[in-house]
């Protein structure tokens, strides 16, 4: 029924004369969104509007939930477009646009016409009153109510002419590929592929390191990785995940270090090894999912001291966030059903009774100083040999 969507942005309208990057991103986006569906669309850029166009077929819902998942989209609006015609012929769409798009007539309405295009013989005031009433003419069991009405006919007169009803709600945010790129360290637990969406959401490109402890982490608790990555990516675009063989680090530390500090000292080793591959895509930043208190590597001072080692900024978007708030999102994002699949994460197999909950630096680096004999190259050859899954 529709040929063409009009994609409004919000945020991107307001960043002056670099607002062509932006949008430039966004068509590209949005571009190979629909690229993945069935059917043939072409996403264009015109006076400061952004249109996709069908040229096939194509099934609606799929259409919408594909440009649904495209960062700096504000609202999607199906829409008839029409060349620039005079009144009687546009009063005749607008009419035929109203009778398609709602097959039960008893609404009310209003007509909100936007004349861009000062040639047009007629200005928006007029439009909306004649139009109006050829829509009451056609179907007079309508009625208008300009204050409150449940639906609103919008035309605007431009190069060409829109008329279009529905804004169907995007994700809102800004195109991905617009602030840069990040590091993320994706688990398969909860938080930390929600903790990407939010980075994603705000125009970062991510890619992720995954540390996998086989044989004490399975195939399918890294198959479960790439699953999330993969949910994540599509809203994020394409991903590098660089699964990384943790485990005999892991377990030099189990042999070298006490027990209860094992978390902190691999969670330094982490981040000092996510750093690298980001260095290696060109990333300006970490994100992980930590959230203040979750665990007792979560404290603020195990924070910190995971953090002492970290020469990029870190993101941590939930930091300040409840379990359920981000359990909430999870669901919303469609990645909760997936992170609650019961296979194990490294930090499990080897957490100790009772982990250090306020770790000394000091302290932690005395400790670390038992692994100089072969860390460094048990580092170096951990990122030698991490496999790099290409996630479309
Ligand atoms: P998540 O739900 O994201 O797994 P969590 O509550 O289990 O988080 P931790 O295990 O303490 O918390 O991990 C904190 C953060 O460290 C994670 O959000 C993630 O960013 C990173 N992280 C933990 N384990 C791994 C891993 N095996 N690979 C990559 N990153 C990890
Ligand atoms: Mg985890």
């Amino acid at each position: 029924m529709y040929k063409s969507f009009l994609i409004k942005y919000a945020e991107i309208g307001v960043k002056g004369k670099n607002r062509y990057i932006f949008e430039d991103q966004l068509v590209k986006n949005a571009q190979r969104a629909l690229d993945k569906i069935d059917g043939d669309f072409k996403v264009r850029k015109e006076y400061g509007r952004i249109y996709a166009d069908a040229n096939s077929d194509y099934d609606f819902d799929e259409v919408i939930d594909a440009l649904q998942h495209v960062f700096g989209i504000a609202g999607i609006c199906p829409m008839m477009q029409l060349e620039l015609v005079e009144y009687d012929e546009l009063a005749k769409a607008v009419v035929e646009f109203v009778d398609k798009v709602y097959e039960k007539k008893d609404f009310t309405f209003k007509v909100m016409s936007r004349r861009a295009n000062k040639n047009y013989p007629m200005d928006s005031m007029e439009l909306n009153i004649e139009l109006g009433g050829a829509i009451l003419d056609a179907f007079p069991e309508l009625k208008v109510d300009v204050h409150k009405p449940d639906v609103f006919v919008n035309v605007e007169i431009r190069e060409q002419i829109n008329i279009y009803s529905d804004i169907i709600k995007g994700q809102g945010g800004l195109p991905v590929g617009t602030a840069g790129k990040g590091m993320l360290l994706l688990s398969g637990g909860i938080d930390s592929p929600v903790a990407g969406w939010m980075v994603a959401k705000r125009g970062v490109k991510v890619d992720a390191v995954y540390f996998h402890a086989p044989p004490y982490t399975s195939e399918r608790a890294k198959q479960k990785v790439v699953d999330l990555a993969k949910l994540v990516s599509k809203y994020s675009g394409e991903m590098n995940l660089y699964v990384v063989n943790f485990t005999d680090i892991q377990m030099y530390i189990y042999d070298k270090c006490p027990h209860e500090e094992l978390t902190i000292i691999m969670r330094r080793y982490m981040m000092k090894i996510a750093e690298a591959f980001a260095e290696k895509e060109g990333s300006q930043c970490l994100i992980t999912g930590e959230s203040i208190g979750q665990v007792a590597s979560q404290t603020t001072q195990s924070l910190a001291a995971t953090n002492e080692v970290c020469t990029l900024p870190v993101f941590r978007p939930l930091i300040a966030f409840d379990k359920q708030e981000i359990v909430d999102v999870s669901l919303k994002i469609d990645t909760y059903e997936t992170s609650i699949l019961p296979y194990e994460d490294c930090c499990t197999t080897f957490v100790a009774k009772h982990p250090v909950t306020k770790p000394n630096i000091e302290r932690i680096k005395k400790s670390e100083l038992n692994l100089a004999e072969k860390i460094d190259d048990m580092m170096a050859e951990a990122i030698e040999s991490a496999e790099l899954v290409k996630i479309m």
